[in-house]
This record gives C-alpha cells, structure tokens and sequence, in this order.
C-alpha cells in the first residue's frame, strides 16, 4: 500500500505542478475497445497503463484557463479531504457508529454561515445541483400534493391533475429533475423575463399564478443563470406567497456564492425565504466533483419522500439520518472537502476568492466590450461573461462560432463553450476556479484575440 500511495503522490505532485501549462482543452483520441486483463497489473501496474494512456489526453479543467461550462477547481485544502475521504471510506447514512454523519451536519452548519442562512434551515450533500433541484422540486411536489389532499410518497401522482411549475429562465436540469420525478418535464412554463434580461418579470409571474386559481404549484427562481449570470429578484417572489400557494425553489448553483462578499451579497436578498434551496460545492466550493447542497426547512417532507424504513435501520429521524433524506442509500463522506477547504480558508477566504474572480471576470468583459472583434452581450454582474463574436455590425452565426471554439481548443490558451442568448450565437466564460490570476486571464484574452484573427 505505502508503495502505491508514494506513486500516487508523485503523480499528483507532477500533475499539479504543470497544470497553469497544461492546454486548457485537448483534443482526445476516440479509444478502441479495451480487454479486460486475464491477470491484473497490479495497482502500480495500472498507474503506468493510465499515465501511459489517458494523462496526456486529460484537459486543463482543474487549472487556470478553463472557463467552461462553471467549472471551479480544488483547492488544497478540498483535494486533502478528498482523499482522506477514499480512505477513510466511512459510510454515511447516519448512525452512531460513526462520528461521519456529524461531520456532514457540522459542514451544513458552516455553510448555512457562509450563505447567511437561518439555523432553521436543515440540508444535506448530494452528488450536484441537478440532484439538489431534484430533492427541492421533491419537497415541493410532495406540498403541493399535501394542499391538495394526497401524499405523493405514499400514493403516487395519480390522484393529481399535473402540478405546475413556473420558472422564467430555468437551468436544463430542472426539466430533468421533472422527468425523473414523474412531474413531466411539460409540467414546466416558463414566465417572461424582463426586457433584455434573464431575470424574471416578477409582475408577469403574478399573473401567471393567479391563473392558477387557487391550486399549490412550484415556483423556481434562479439565481445566477448559466448564460448571462442574471438573478431574479428573491425577495420579491417570494413576497407573492401572502397571495398565491406556491414552493419556492431557487437554485442558486453558484450565484449562492453571491452570498459570501458584502459586495455581491445584495444580488441574492431573499434568499433566506426560500423553501428549498440548491447549492453546488464542485462550482465555487472548489471541491473535487461530485458534490452539492440542497437546503430547506421542511426535513419533515424531505423524511417523508426519502425515508428508507427497514427493520434493520434506525426508524428515528434526525437532521443527520441521511438515508432518510437523500436518494441515496450508501454513500461517501461527500462533506469532508467542503470541511476541510471552509475550515482552511474561512469567510474570508471565500469573499476574498468570489471578489477576485468577479473582478476577473468584469476585467474581461471590458477587453471584451472594448475590442472590435466581439459583442459583449450582457453587464458582467458576478463571474460569467457573455458575448457574441462580431461580423461587422452583426454576430457571426453558430457555424463560426463553433469553429472558432474548436480553434481556442487546439490552442489549448483557453477553453469556452457556446451557447445561445436571446437568439444570437455566443459564447460563454465562467472564472470559477480559485487558481485563476490577472495573469491567467491576460493570457487567456491573447488566446481569444488570437483565435479571433485567424
Ligand atoms: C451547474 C448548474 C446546475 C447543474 O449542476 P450539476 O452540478 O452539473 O448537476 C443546475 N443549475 C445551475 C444554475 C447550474 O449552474
């Protein structure tokens, strides 16, 4: 064991000491059909095979220059948890054998104090915000059923007419979340936004909920959309409560992090009157994946919808019997990165880390908006940058834009990934990552340039 640990530690120490040259996107290779070893290769063995085969095609997603999707990195602190976890290997389903289940209650403590949330919210780590969204819509779907006479953990939803959803600029993993929770992803309808925004026209939401006559259905607002980062404003949507019966859902994946920086907290006042809440740790956490938090008030449905009754098993439930609040059975000491990195690095390493990336990320903006090439397509209000490239007066269309992309990809100085905004083709850049520096982000705009003139 000693031997493959030392090994393991020297890869890892040569991985990161390379990763800020590492090219943000790689082009891999297609790989052929694999046998199964008739006799293993050992575990050093296996080290060699992998180094040998897949490490040099792996991207620079950890490092400095991938702005991607919203893809933060691992700070050290996360990346001792992490591997303290696989060796720990405790299973945390909550019992008292174990100190592992408080330890994830202890990390939803700390967290609640990072995202200024009151003590009466209760939450648990699950894999990412798509399962957070999918415990919260849960919650939702199993209160609205209450309103209306029918426990949908007990009896299904056949007894229902469907549940509506509202949600003016929803994350994709919503509508997942209403397929695998037999809502129907058409139980969703998407509300104006506010012109020239993805925020949601609250006043349009109202009319869209007295429309409902009465009947319990599911609000979702965001906070921080994936193209133009835009936030809705909480405090108001939730006010419409004291009208309309509704859950309040609000995924906040990463513009949570808001939260942490007086600066940027304003962007999420209300959050606190949510019912549930959806956070993502391997985003601005800067944990390894797979983890996120969902939080809400109401453990009493989530006990209800999650609970796993078995004789064998404690039937009591407490804010730390995860088998009874989670989709999971089994499963890992997800918290302890998260432990460890706010226990390293405190509220105040994070203000400092979410201040630093936003000014980052304003500063590319303005290279951005101030170079003729692009159209930048939205104020930079917290990490994300959108912009189109330019073809004279207009946006070059999906075509160019892919192969501009597939252009930065081969250079490997950046990595971005396309979208599209109010219409136009566009690109996106998310400065997610703790490790990114001024100079990360000049090199990642010589990198844009460059593809721009070729
Ligand atoms: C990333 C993201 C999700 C999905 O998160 P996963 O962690 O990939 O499951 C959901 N909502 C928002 C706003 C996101 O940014």
């Amino acid at each position: 064991m000693d031997a493959v640990l030392a090994e393991t530690l020297a890869e890892a120490a040569r991985f990161l000491a390379q990763i800020e040259a590492r090219p943000a996107g790689v082009c891999a290779p297609r790989l052929e059909a694999a046998q199964l070893p008739e006799e293993g290769l050992g575990a050093l063995g296996s080290l060699e095979e992998f180094k040998a085969r897949f490490a040099p095609w792996l991207s620079g997603s950890a490092g400095p220059r991938y702005y991607g999707l919203v893809t933060g990195g691992v700070t050290p602190a996360a990346l001792a948890g992490d591997w303290l976890v696989s060796v720990y290997d405790q299973n945390t389903v909550g019992s008292d054998e174990s100190i592992a289940p408080q330890i994830e209650l202890e990390t939803i403590g700390l967290l609640r104090q990072l995202f200024g949330l009151p003590d009466e919210f209760s939450g648990a780590f699950v894999t990412g915000a798509t399962m957070a969204n999918f415990v919260g819509l849960a919650l939702g779907r199993q209160w609205a059923g209450h309103q209306l006479g029918v426990d949908c953990a007990a009896q299904g939803l056949w007894g229902l007419e469907p549940l509506r959803v509202f949600s003016a600029c929803p994350h994709s993993s919503v509508y997942k979340a209403l397929a695998m929770l037999g809502m129907g992803r058409e139980a969703l309808t998407l509300t104006p936004c506010l012109p020239g925004r993805e925020a949601a026209d609250v006043g349009r939401l109202e009319e869209h909920l007295k429309r409902q006559e009465g009947r319990p259905c599911v609000v979702v607002a965001n906070a921080g959309t994936v193209n133009t980062v835009d936030f809705d404003d909480l405090r108001a949507a939730a006010a419409l409560r004291a009208r309309y019966p509704f859950w309040l859902h609000v995924d906040a994946a990463f513009g949570g992090f808001a939260a942490c920086s007086p600066r940027y907290a304003p962007l999420v006042e209300g959050l606190e009157a949510a019912d549930s809440i959806t956070i993502d740790a391997h985003k601005f956490l800067n944990v390894p994946y797979d983890a996120a938090m969902q939080f809400t008030r109401r453990t009493d449905l989530q006990a209800e919808v999650f609970q796993n009754a078995a004789a064998y098993l404690d039937a009591q439930v407490r804010a730390d019997q995860y088998i009874h609040l989670t989709p999971e059975n089994s499963r890992r000491l997800r918290a302890l990165p998260s432990w460890f990195t706010l226990t390293a690095y405190g509220k105040q390493g994070y203000a400092e880390m979410v201040e630093r990336l936003c000014a980052l990320a304003q500063w590319l903006g303005a290279q951005i908006e101030g170079a003729r090439e692009f159209h930048l397509l939205a104020p930079v209000r917290l990490n994300g940058v959108c912009f189109a490239l330019a073809d004279g007066a207009g946006c070059v269309p999906m075509e160019g834009v892919r192969r501009y992309l597939r252009g930065l990809q081969a250079d490997g100085g950046v990595y971005l990934t396309p979208t599209v905004y109010a219409g136009v083709p566009a690109v996106r850049a998310s400065l997610t990552n703790w490790r990114i520096t001024q100079k990360d982000v000049e090199q990642a705009w010589e990198a844009m340039l460059r593809g721009a003139q070729r």
